[in-house]
């Protein structure tokens, strides 16, 4: 059978980039379906948001030839300062303690994405912008899609289909699969502040029983605010005054920073624990958001589905390079069955953080406490958590590793 292209990449956000680029030597016909322009994308609040990038998701986008560029807008993470709101437990990780320059850096959504689509498009990649996928149908021999570009329908075929069309994913709804969805009633809040005391390249994550506050060091000297509120909470801030939003988060955060000062618009997102039930139907593929979204708490979304990216790349390769199948269900699945185990672990983690600090019950509270102060006091386990914060507890696979 003769097919448009051997790969199909929907979505062109970090995760659809960053595959693209990993296969961009792998002899693969590739194409990449993007619904919305650079301009809509740039202008889209979300875009706002900071992500942490851990130490391991930085040596992964080196492997991709993108940490240079990207790091000369990034801010690194010195140290982490971890405090429960109203106890006395809390801990602080410090990369010169572990022997690194940083824990972790931090950059706005638009500028890595930015960054990423204009390194991808310069490669041997097909794009379709702005172009929307509506139909999907997948056989043992292709898979076809049915795409609005212009407004026209265009047909494609190719052999494997990714779904890298984030939360709402199209494609994971065209294959049928569902979700399981685990709501927190929470929404996070995200804006950015400036401080009398300067950041210091501290992260700081306070937790609260209404949900945590993440403070993180960004350019020019501000920090990025991602607070997580009770929904009822969240409208009311967001509606609230400038000065009535600052006196409560100064209230929550107190003065580690010295006083601090509102330097940007706030937006809320709702945060949820949204997992897909599966990653693989017939000649497709879900990554990144599209398979799953984590609360923000820990920093570990986009982390984690660079892991999937690196993981499905480099299987491709291989597959590619022995003559098999790229769209084998078969292997789809090996490929799916990798993966699970680092987001069971991932999602467990994060949801546990959750439910753990957002417990006021006594005994829950002093064991919480106690192990902050633990933490803080022994070297060996404190190294061992720093270790995972970096994104360095699980195993890196060869393109994570092949630069270091
Ligand atoms: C407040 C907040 C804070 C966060 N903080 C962190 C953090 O600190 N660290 C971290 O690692 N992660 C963080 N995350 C998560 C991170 O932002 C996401 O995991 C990551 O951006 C997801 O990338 P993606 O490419 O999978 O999806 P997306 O970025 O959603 O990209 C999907 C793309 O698909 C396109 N698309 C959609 N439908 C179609 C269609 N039918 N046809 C064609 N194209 C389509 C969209 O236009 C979009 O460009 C945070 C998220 C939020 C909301």
């Amino acid at each position: 059978m003769r097919y448009d292209h051997d790969l199909i990449i929907v979505g062109g956000g970090l995760a659809g980039n960053c595959l693209a680029l990993a296969l961009k030597d792998s002899g693969l016909r590739v194409a990449l379906i993007e619904a919305e322009t650079a301009i809509e994308r740039e202008k889209a609040p979300i875009g706002q948001r900071a992500l942490a990038l851990a130490y391991g998701s930085t040596v992964m986008l080196a492997a991709l030839d993108l940490w240079e560029t990207i790091s000369t807008t990034a801010t690194p993470i010195k140290h982490i300062h971890i405090s429960d709101q109203g106890h006395f437990g809390k801990t602080r990780l410090s990369a010169e303690k572990e022997g690194v320059d940083a824990l972790g850096y931090v950059i706005t959504a638009h500028q890595i994405e930015s960054h990423v689509s204009k390194q991808a498009s310069q490669t041997e990649l097909t794009v379709y912008c702005p172009a929307r996928v509506v139909g999907l149908m997948s056989s043992d021999e292709a898979t076809y899609l049915n795409i609005n570009v212009d407004k026209q329908s265009v047909n494609l075929t190719a052999k494997l289909v990714v779904g890298a069309d984030g939360g709402q994913s199209t494609v994971r709804d065209l294959l049928g699969i569902k979700q399981k969805i685990t709501g927190y009633s929470q929404k996070a809040i995200v804006t950015t502040i400036r401080s009398s005391l300067g950041h210091n390249n501290v992260a700081y994550e306070r937790f609260t029983t209404q949900g945590p506050l993440a403070v993180l060091p960004t350019t020019e000297g501000c920090s990025a605010v991602v607070w997580t509120r009770t929904n009822e909470q969240a409208d009311d801030l967001i509606q609230g005054s400038d000065s009535d939003f600052l006196a409560q988060l100064q209230n929550c955060f107190g003065y580690r920073m010295g006083e601090l000062q509102l330097v940007g618009p706030r937006f809320a997102f709702p945060v949820n624990l949204i997992r897909a039930d599966r990653m693989v139907e017939g000649r497709a593929v879900i990554v990144g958001n599209a398979a799953h979204q984590l609360h923000p708490v820990a920093g570990q979304g986009f982390n984690l589905g660079l892991r999937d990216v690196l993981q499905l790349a480099e299987m491709l390769i291989e597959q590619a390079e022995s003559g098999g199948d790229i769209g084998d269900p078969d292997f789809l699945k090996s490929y799916a069955k990798v993966r699970q185990i680092d987001h069971d672990k991932v999602v467990n983690f994060t949801d546990g953080l959750i439910r753990v600090f957002s417990n006021d019950w006594v005994p829950v509270a002093i064991s919480r406490n106690t192990a902050l102060i633990v933490l803080d006091h022994v070297n060996s386990i404190k190294s061992l958590v720093t270790r995972h914060a970096m994104g360095l507890g699980g195993k890196l696979n060869r393109l994570g590793k092949r630069r270091y």
